[in-house]
């Protein structure tokens, strides 16, 4: 493993499957990584995750250790518990040290954002309980477990149509929970309600179970609807506010914009996986994105190092 006290060729925020596949790439390129992380996935309440070739079923836990683990195998790999809370447009990146590991001011030739998301989940009680086991954000990931199920759609995005749709192509025993949003219009009720889905309008206050099993949705009215799991529309919002000083261009949303090779508007700034938000957010697809950004940044290194043009 590299030393902390270094300059690494490059910085990676983010020890995720974005994170993880690119550094294992750039160290295999032998490009000196340094990977910042505070060990906070998204896929943490999960037990087992789905779709990814070769790997279907196993913990999404086990997969970040194995990955970390054949990472620091390399000479040029270094990881360190931390949280970046700055990165400015000159590269500089400032860490804050977690359990034990050091803060530090850096100055990488380049970074790779691979921060992922957060998500805030609508806000009836006990739904974290029941997250991960009987409620999903992922259809593709978990649609097949669900299937035939008597399933709960509960969201207020103005995609809550769309992924209805998608869910009735496992189930078309689902009620679609608007939370008490306008999410779905008059013309998509129509038509889902006329292929048996059910819409309810109702605020949903409460996830109801028995030992852990999900039963049902209480609504706003104490009308409790049976239910034995299905899935939820979090808002996603995109783990970037370190970069408030890089000048980075960002969507509506706060996702940072990206081009083909996942660099972004701030020469030697590159993002890649779910910060990026280009759906579907899985692990094989920010695995993917991080395979394509490491081989961006070491061509756009050795570009520099030519004294060329990046890429
Ligand atoms: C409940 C659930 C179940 C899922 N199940 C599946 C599944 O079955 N199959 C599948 O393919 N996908 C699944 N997913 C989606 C999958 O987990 C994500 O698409 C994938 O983890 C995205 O990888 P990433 O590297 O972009 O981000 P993440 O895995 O979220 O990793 C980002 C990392 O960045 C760190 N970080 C954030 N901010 C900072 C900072 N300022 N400084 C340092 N570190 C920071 C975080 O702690 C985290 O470790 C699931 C998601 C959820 C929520």
């Amino acid at each position: 493993m590299a030393d902390l006290g270094e300059q690494p060729d490059v910085v990676i925020i983010g020890a995720g499957p974005a994170g993880l596949s690119a550094g294992l790439n750039l160290v295999r390129a032998r490009r000196s990584v340094l990977m910042v992380d505070t060990n906070r996935p998204r896929h943490a309440p999960t037990l087992r995750s789905h779709g990814t070739l070769g790997l279907d079923g196993i913990p999404p836990l086990e997969l970040r250790k194995v990955g970390r683990e054949q990472f620091l195998a390399y000479p040029g790999a270094a990881h360190t518990m931390g949280t970046v809370t700055r990165v400015g447009a000159d590269l500089s990146v400032s860490v804050q040290g977690l359990r034990g590991g050091p803060d530090l001011e850096l100055r990488p030739r380049a970074v790779l954002v691979a921060t992922g998301l957060t998500e805030a989940l609508p806000d009836a009680a006990n739904l974290r309980a029941y997250y991960g086991t009987a409620l999903h954000s992922c259809i593709e990931c978990d649609g097949y477990e669900k299937a035939d199920g008597a399933l709960a759609l509960i969201g207020s995005a103005s995609d809550l149509a769309s992924r209805a749709w998608e869910i009735a192509h496992f189930s078309r025993d689902l009620v679609v929970f608007t939370d008490g949003s306008g999410a779905v219009s008059e013309a998509e009720a129509a038509e889902l309600e006329a292929a048996g889905i059910r819409i309810e309008r109702e605020k949903a206050v409460e996830i109801v179970g028995e030992k852990a099993v999900m039963t049902g949705v209480r609504l706003e009215s104490g009308r409790v609807v049976e239910r034995s799991g299905g899935f939820i529309r979090p808002e996603w919002v995109p783990q970037v506010s370190f970069l408030a000083d890089a000048d980075v261009a960002a969507d509506g949303a706060g996702r940072i914009v990206v081009d083909r090779r996942f660099a972004s508007s701030v020469p030697g700034l590159y993002a890649a996986g779910d910060v990026t938000s280009r759906e579907p957010l899985q692990i094989a697809v920010a695995a993917g994105e991080g395979a394509v950004v490491a081989r961006s940044i070491h061509l756009d290194l050795l570009a520099a190092d030519r004294g060329g043009a990046r890429g």
